[in-house]
C-alpha cells in the first residue's frame, strides 16, 4: 500500500511519502537502542514530567491534530478533538500511576529480602490501525516510555501525516532523542524489524491476518507480542431492558467512527417480546444520521476510510443479501456522493450460521437477530471466532450474571456500550487476539519481571 494521504470524502491524494529504506531503519533501531541505555535509567518523576508535557501539547493543539486525522482517515471532526482529549487522558493517567504500577512488590519467604521487580525490555515495536490513528499509539505510547521502554511506531499507510505528528508530540514533550520514532514504512518491511535482536518485543492492533503474520515472526524469534485484533461484538437486548435508551447507545455504539472501530456493536441479538419495538426505533435513530463533509460539526457518518474498505463492505453485503439476509434500510454504496460513503444499513432475517453473520462488517452495517430467550442470545452472541467485547441490556440481576460469566469476549458491558478506558484492562480472547493494553495490565505486558532473592 503506498504511503500518502488521501481524503476519503473526495478520493484526492493530498500528499505522497517515500517509504524509509532498509538502511534507514537499521539506522533508527540503532537510534533507539542508543536511546534505551540513558533512557531506562531515568526517574518516574521525570517521565511524568515529559509525558504531562505532551498531554498538555495535545489538549493545546488538539483542533490541528484533529484535522488531520479527519482528513486522512475521514472521521468526524468532533469525534477527532475528543480522540485527542482521550490521548491526553491516558498520558496523565499512566504520569500519574507508572510509579505505583511498576513499584517492587515484596513477598515474604525464607530469604532476608525477596521481592519482585519490573524493568523494561528495551526497543518495542508497534504496528498500529489507521481508525483511532491517535487514541490507538498513546493507548502504546504512554505505559511504554513510562515503563522505561523505547517505541517504534509503523503506521497504517494511510495516516502518514497522523504518525508524524505524533513523533512530533513526543519531542516537543522533551523526551530524549531517539525514545519514540515514527518510520514511514509498508509491511513488508515489519518482519525485518521484529528480526532485528535489538527488537525485544512487538504489539499490532489491526487485522487477523496482520496479527498472525506478526507474531509467527514474533515466534520464530521468541519475542513476546502483544494482539488487539477484530471483533463482532454482540448488543444483547433483553425484555427487561429500557428499549429507547438501549437503541439510542445502540446507534452511537454501532456508528462511531463511521462504523469502523473494532469495539463497534455489530450484531443487535434482541428478544423477540421487544424485537419489533427495538427494531422501529434503531431505524429511526439510524435514519437520523447525518451523512456528509467529515470536517463539518454536524456530521454523524463521514466518508469510510479507502476505497478499498468500501468495495469489501459492499461485497460483504451483497454475500449476505444472496445468503438470504433482508435489507431495512441501505444496503448500497451512494455513489452519487464523492468520495467513499456508505449508508447506515441494517440487515435482518441472517441465518445465524451464515458466513456473513460471523464476520466482521467494518463500516455503518447493523446485523439484526431475534432471539426467543437468554440461551439463545448467548448462544448467538459466542457464535463467532471474535471474542473482543459485548455489550448486554437488561435489568434482571440473574441475567446479568449469566452474561457476564458466559459471554467469550475480553469485556462484558451491562447497559452501557463497550468502550475503552485508561483504568480497565482492554483485550480480546478467540480471534480477537491476547494480551492486554491500558490500566495495570497494560503496562505489565512490556517489562521483564525480575524476581529478587537476597539471603
Ligand atoms: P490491517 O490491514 O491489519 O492494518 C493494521 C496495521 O498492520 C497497519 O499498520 C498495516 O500496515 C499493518 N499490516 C498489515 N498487514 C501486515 C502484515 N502482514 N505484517 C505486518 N503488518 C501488517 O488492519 P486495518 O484494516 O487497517 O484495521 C482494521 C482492523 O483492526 C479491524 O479488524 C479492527 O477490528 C482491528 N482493530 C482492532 C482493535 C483492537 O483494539 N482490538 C482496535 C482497532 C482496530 P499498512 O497500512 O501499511 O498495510
Amino acid at each position: 500500500m503506498a504511503i500518502a494521504t488521501i481524503n476519503p470524502a473526495t478520493g484526492e491524494t493530498l500528499k505522497s511519502f517515500e517509504s524509509l529504506s532498509d538502511a534507514d531503519v537499521k539506522n533508527a533501531i540503532s537510534t533507539a537502542h542508543e536511546a534505551f541505555g540513558d533512557y531506562r535509567k531515568t526517574s518516574f518523576e521525570q517521565r511524568a514530567e515529559w509525558m504531562l508535557k505532551a498531554a498538555d501539547i495535545l489538549e493545546q493543539d488538539k483542533a490541528d491534530f484533529a484535522k488531520i486525522m479527519t482528513l486522512e482517515m475521514g472521521k468526524p471532526y468532533k469525534s477527532a478533538v475528543a480522540e485527542v482529549e482521550k490521548c491526553a487522558s491516558v498520558c496523565r493517567y499512566y504520569a500519574d500511576k507508572a510509579a505505583e504500577f511498576l513499584a517492587d512488590v515484596y513477598v515474604e519467604t525464607d530469604a532476608n529480602k525477596s521481592f519482585v521487580k519490573y524493568q523494561p525490555l528495551g526497543v518495542i515495536l508497534a504496528v498500529m490501525p489507521w481508525n483511532f490513528p491517535f487514541w490507538q499509539v498513546f493507548r502504546f505510547v504512554a505505559p511504554t516510555l513510562m515503563a522505561g521502554n523505547v517505541g517504534l511506531l509503523k503506521h497504517a499507510s494511510n495516516v502518514p501525516q497522523c504518525a508524524l505528528a505524533i513523533e512530533n508530540i513526543i519531542q516537543r514533550a522533551g523526551f530524549p532523542q531517539g525514545v519514540f520514532q515514527s518510520l514511514l514504512i509498508g509491511s513488508d518491511k515489519v518482519a525485518n524489524i521484529v528480526a532485528d535482536e535489538r527488537v525485544k518485543a512487538a504489539t499490532l492492533t489491526g487485522s487477523e491476518g496482520a496479527g498472525a503474520s506478526l507474531a509467527a515472526i514474533a515466534g520464530k524469534h521468541l519475542k513476546k507480542t502483544v494482539l488487539e485484533l477484530g471483533g463482532s461484538d454482540p448488543f444483547i437486548v433483553l425484555a427487561s431492558a429500557d428499549i429507547e435508551v438501549a437503541a439510542v447507545t445502540g446507534t452511537t455504539a454501532r456508528m462511531l467512527n463511521n462504523g469502523q472501530s473494532c469495539i463497534a456493536a455489530k450484531r443487535f441479538i434482541v428478544a423477540e417480546d421487544i424485537a419489533d419495538e427495538f427494531e422501529k426505533l434503531l431505524l429511526e435513530k439510524f435514519q437520523a444520521l447525518k451523512i456528509g463533509d467529515p470536517m463539518q460539526e454536524d456530521t454523524n457518518i463521514g466518508p469510510l476510510a479507502t476505497a478499498d474498505i468500501l468495495k469489501e463492505l459492499d461485497e460483504q453485503v451483497q454475500k449476505s443479501i444472496n445468503n438470504g439476509a433482508k435489507v431495512l434500510m441501505g444496503g448500497k454504496p451512494l455513489l452519487n456522493m464523492k468520495g467513499n460513503y456508505y449508508p447506515p444499513t441494517i440487515l435482518s432475517d441472517i441465518s445465524p450460521d451464515s458466513a456473513t453473520a460471523k464476520e466482521e462488517f467494518f463500516g455503518p452495517v447493523a446485523m439484526l437477530f431475534r432471539v426467543k430467550d437468554i440461551d439463545e442470545a448467548i448462544t448467538i452472541a459466542n457464535n463467532t471466532p471474535f471474542g473482543l467485547g459485548a455489550s448486554a441490556w437488561t435489568t434482571d440481576t440473574a441475567e446479568q450474571q449469566r452474561l457476564i460469566s458466559e459471554i467469550e469476549a475480553g469485556a462484558v458491558f451491562i447497559n452501557s456500550l463497550v468502550k475503552s478506558d485508561p483504568r480497565m484492562p482492554f483485550g480480546g480472547t478467540k480471534l480477537s487476539g491476547y494480551g492486554r493494553e491500558l490500566s495495570i495490565q497494560g503496562i505489565h505486558e512490556f517489562v521483564n519481571v525480575k524476581t529478587v532473592w537476597v539471603k
